[in-house]
């Protein structure tokens, strides 16, 4: 049983979140999305409402059976054990991605040079997709709903009338 874990902050899942997610589904026998708590990030939505939406929105995939959505409160390659993952899956945007993604691969196989990381390049129609550029965009009274599901669009409507 291949075992994978997509990790992310999901501060909210977008489109292109989705699209890693599907494809990463046909990777893997289950794929565990790990919603980081990333409490020092200070997210925009809290830990509970970004489980509900990924969950929410998996619900709506082909492939639902086979994902799991749980929450990743500390490190990822530890968080990885504990599920005993064989592999993590990660989405590559641009080149401001890789940078970073390459310094984290080469930490995280140190702790644990059993368990792959694999990168799935964002296709071309989600490439600029970002939850930092929809909540921003949000915020300023755009329409996000190119970006993000309606139910998540509805989401970010709610907590920044509240805020
Ligand atoms: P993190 O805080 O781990 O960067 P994110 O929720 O921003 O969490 O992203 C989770 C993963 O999804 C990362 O690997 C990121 O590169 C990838 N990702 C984010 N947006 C997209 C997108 N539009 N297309 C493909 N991959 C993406």
């Amino acid at each position: 049983m291949r075992i994978g874990i997509y990790p992310g902050t999901f501060d909210p899942i977008t489109k292109g979140h989705l699209d890693i997610i599907n494809r990463a589904a046909k990777l893997v026998d289950q794929l565990i999305i790990g919603v980081a708590v990333n409490e020092n990030k200070a997210p925009f939505f809290p830990l509970d409402q970004r489980l509900e939406m990924v969950e929410e929105e998996v619900k709506t995939l082909s492939a639902a059976d086979s994902i799991v959505v749980k929450p990743l409160p500390g490190l990822l390659m530890t968080f990885a054990e504990e599920q005993n993952a064989n592999v993590i899956i990660r989405g590559l945007r641009a080149v401001s991605d890789f940078e970073y993604e390459f310094q984290m691969t080469g930490m995280n196989s140190r702790l644990n040079p059993e368990i792959e990381i694999v990168f799935l390049m964002a296709v071309d129609k989600y490439q600029f997709i970002s939850s930092r550029l929809v909540k921003e965009v949000a915020t300023l009274g755009g329409d996000v709903k190119a970006f993000v599901s309606e139910t998540v669009a509805d989401a970010l409507k709610t907590a920044i009338a509240k805020a």
